[in-house]
C-alpha cells in the first residue's frame, strides 16, 4: 500500500517522539531504582507512571493510525485514542521538526492530511443544516467593497473571486456558510451555529490550530492556494470542497 508522503512526515515524527518518550521512561526507571532516598523514589515512580501512560497512549494511537492506513476499521474508543494521541503529541512533533529542520508548513500539511484521513474513516454523516463551510476572508477579492464577514449574503456574486462559487455550492446543498477573519470569529461561529461537522478552508497554520481547537468536532481541512502571497486574493478548489460536502451529507 502506498502511504502518501504528506502523511508520512507527521507519522515519522510521531514515531520518533514515541521513541524519545520511551527512552526517557527507561532512563527514569533506572534512576528510580538507583536512588536510595524514599522521597526521591516516590517522585520518580510518579514520573515513571506518568510517562509510561503517555508512551502507552502514543503506542496505541500509532498502532491505530497504521491499522487505518490498511483500511482496518477501529472501535470508536480506539479512534478516540488515536485522535487524542495526535492532538496531544502535536506540539512535540512541531518541536522535533525544528530539530530536524523540517519546515512548520510541511509538518502542518502532513498533520492536515492525517486529520482528514482520520475524519474520513469515522464515516460521519450529518444533515445539511448541521454542516458548516468556513471560509477565510482572504478568498474575497481585495477590491470588493462588500462586507461579507458579517453577512455572507452581501456578496453580489459578481464572480471576481471564488466566494460566489462557494455560496452557490452551499445553497445547492443547503449547508451553512460563513466567511471569517480569523480564529476568534471562527470560534464564535462554531459556538453560535453548533455544527456537527465542518469543512474549513484556510492556510496550513490556521487549519492546524482550528482542527486542534475544534476537536472532537470533525473538521475536513482544505488548504487555500496563495498565488499573490499570504492573506491576499487567495483561492481554493471548489471541487475538493464539494467532495467534502458530499462525504459528510447523508
Ligand atoms: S464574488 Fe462576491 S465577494 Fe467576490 S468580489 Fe464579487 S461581490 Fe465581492
Amino acid at each position: 500500500m502506498n502511504i502518501e508522503t504528506k502523511k508520512r512526515t507527521f507519522l515519522s515524527l510521531l514515531l520518533v517522539t514515541l521513541v524519545i518518550i520511551s527512552s526517557f521512561v527507561y532512563y527514569l526507571w533506572n534512576l528510580t531504582f538507583n536512588q536510595r532516598t524514599f522521597f526521591n523514589q516516590i517522585i520518580f515512580v510518579i514520573l515513571v507512571v506518568f510517562f509510561i501512560g503517555i508512551a502507552l497512549l502514543a503506542f496505541a494511537g500509532l498502532c491505530g493510525i497504521f491499522l487505518t492506513l490498511f483500511n482496518i476499521p477501529l472501535y470508536p474508543t480506539w479512534q478516540k485514542i488515536v485522535r487524542i494521541t495526535v492532538n496531544f503529541l502535536y506540539p512535540f512533533v512541531i518541536q522535533l521538526g525544528k530539530v530536524f529542520k523540517i519546515t512548520q508548513d510541511k509538518i502542518q500539511r502532513s498533520f492536515i492530511e492525517l486529520n482528514n484521513h482520520l475524519v474520513r474513516i469515522r464515516s460521519i454523516k450529518v444533515e445539511p443544516s448541521e454542516l458548516l463551510l468556513l471560509l477565510p476572508h482572504c478568498l474575497q477579492s481585495g477590491n470588493c467593497p462588500y462586507r461579507i464577514t458579517s453577512k455572507v449574503e452581501n456578496c453580489q456574486k459578481c464572480g471576481k473571486c471564488t466566494i460566489s462559487r462557494f455560496i452557490e455550492l452551499a445553497d445547492r446543498y443547503g449547508i451553512k456558510v460563513k466567511v471569517v477573519t480569523g480564529g476568534t470569529l471562527a470560534r464564535e461561529m462554531i459556538k453560535s451555529l453548533r455544527p456537527r461537522a465542518i469543512i474549513a478552508v484556510a492556510c496550513e497554520r490556521d487549519l492546524s490550530s482550528g482542527i486542534l481547537e475544534a476537536s472532537p468536532l470533525p473538521v475536513l481541512g482544505i488548504s487555500n492556494e496563495r498565488p499573490h502571497g499570504p492573506c491576499y486574493n487567495t483561492r481554493a478548489d471548489t471541487k475538493t470542497v464539494e467532495e467534502g460536502i458530499k462525504f459528510f451529507l447523508r
